[in-house]
């Protein structure tokens, strides 16, 4: 699913996130500075656990798992990206749209007690 280098080719070798070092292409540590390296296969970076992370609790915030996900060709990164996108301003227009509705009816029930007499 994912492009992997050939063995034998010109491709670098994995390096450290945090130090640049090089790691063994199953390091789950870096063997200089000890850090944890993000691999990007676990669950979830799986296409529908990102889906149902951003759908429910993550919203755009589940953007990075699709970057860093090895489990997702390129298309489908960008495929599952812009979903995520257009959702995440659906669910923010939404939200503002409901919010100005509420105003328009919070500002007429004050205009309305107000002509009725109260404080
Ligand atoms: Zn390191």
């Amino acid at each position: 699913m994912s492009p992997e280098p050939a063995a034998g080719s010109s491709a670098p070798p994995p390096t450290c996130w945090a130090c640049r070092g090089v790691v063994a292409p199953g390091d789950d540590f870096c063997r200089h500075c000890g850090r944890r390296q993000m691999r990007g296969d676990t669950w979830y970076y799986q296409a529908g656990w990102i889906l149902f992370l951003a759908l429910t609790v993550l919203g755009p915030f589940a953007l990075p798992l699709v970057w860093r996900s090895t489990r997702l060709s390129r298309s489908d990164k960008w495929i599952l990206g812009l979903a995520i996108a257009a959702y995440s301003v659906f669910v923010l227009a939404l939200g503002a749209w409901v919010f100005a509705l509420m105003w328009r009816h919070f500002m007429e029930i004050y205009r309305l007690r107000s002509e009725l007499g109260y404080q």
